[in-house]
């Protein structure tokens, strides 16, 4: 694995993910941050919230990296998860909050939020870690930190929208799901999205704090009785923006300065 660089800017959060956050809406610039793994494109600058002003980081899972196929929205089997997370700590940034839009199995209705607070990894063909030198088994007794994951259902009953907390199962796409793959992982899971893992495990072998924040776009494919399109999620994306940034800057600003959690020793003991 290779040595991470030192600490360079302030940031109180970095958002992967993003939606909800059009960088043409503030004053954010476009800096460049190199990985091992790659270019990475990061928007930052402040942002002013309840008479505080936070420094924010934005990374745009789909719109980002130094790809060469020109594809304006990279499909989740072709992220560079491992450059995103090293990019979060080459900026010395200690906090993530990724946001995933997922298909609900269970009770919870598209249009609300849920705070993920454990995973089922179904990805196929993506690299899941950073120690391809060493064997290192990081720990998942807790994937996501709970001091945001907190803060985030604390801001979601602020926001007067239920608190849901559940399991986020990740498929490989880019396709939907079967109606069958949905009764099976309906089972066992609360929401069906592509792009939550690596991250997760990626960030937690980094000791960095993570969390997720789900926006249920849809009913999972098989569920609704018509059939499923990407329209449908995007226009729901779209109609939660305004709650989702309300959420999320609400989450960060009630976050106390320095972490309580275990996050950062996730790998002690790890290592053979
Ligand atoms: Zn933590």
């Amino acid at each position: 694995m290779p040595k991470v660089s030192k600490k360079q800017h302030d940031i109180d959060a970095v958002v992967i993910g993003g939606v909800g956050f059009n960088p043409d809406d503030y004053d954010f610039r476009t800096i460049k941050v190199n990985t091992p793994y790659g270019t990475v494109k990061v928007k930052t600058g402040n942002v002013a919230h309840r008479s505080r002003i936070l420094e924010l980081a934005l990374i745009q899972r789909h719109a980002n990296n130094d790809t060469s196929s020109g594809a304006e929205h990279l499909p989740p089997h072709k992220l560079n998860y491992r450059a995103n997370v090293w990019a979060v700590r080459s900026l010395g940034a200690n906090r993530v909050i990724a946001t995933n839009s997922v298909g609900t199995m269970g009770s919870h209705p598209p249009g609300s939020f849920l705070v993920a607070d454990d995973f089922i990894d179904l990805t196929r063909s993506r690299v899941n870690t950073f120690y391809d030198d060493r064997t290192v088994h990081v720990d998942m007794t807790k994937p996501y930190c709970p001091e945001i994951s907190d803060s985030l259902l604390s801001s979601l009953e602020n926001n007067q929208m239920e608190p849901f907390k559940g399991v986020y199962v990740c498929t490989e796409g880019p396709r939907f799901e079967t109606a069958a793959e949905i009764r099976m992982l309906g089972t066992f899971g609360d929401v069906v999205g592509m792009t939550g893992l690596p991250e997760v495990v990626l960030a937690r072998e980094l000791g960095l704090c993570y969390a997720s924040l789900c926006i249920i776009t849809n009913q999972a494919c098989g569920l609704a009785g018509n059939k499923l399109t990407a329209d449908e999620v995007v226009e729901m994306l779209e109609m939660k923006k305004e709650t989702l940034r309300a959420i999320l800057l609400d989450a960060i600003i009630s976050l106390p300065a320095h972490s309580n959690c275990g996050c950062k020793d996730a790998i002690k003991g790890a290592t053979i």
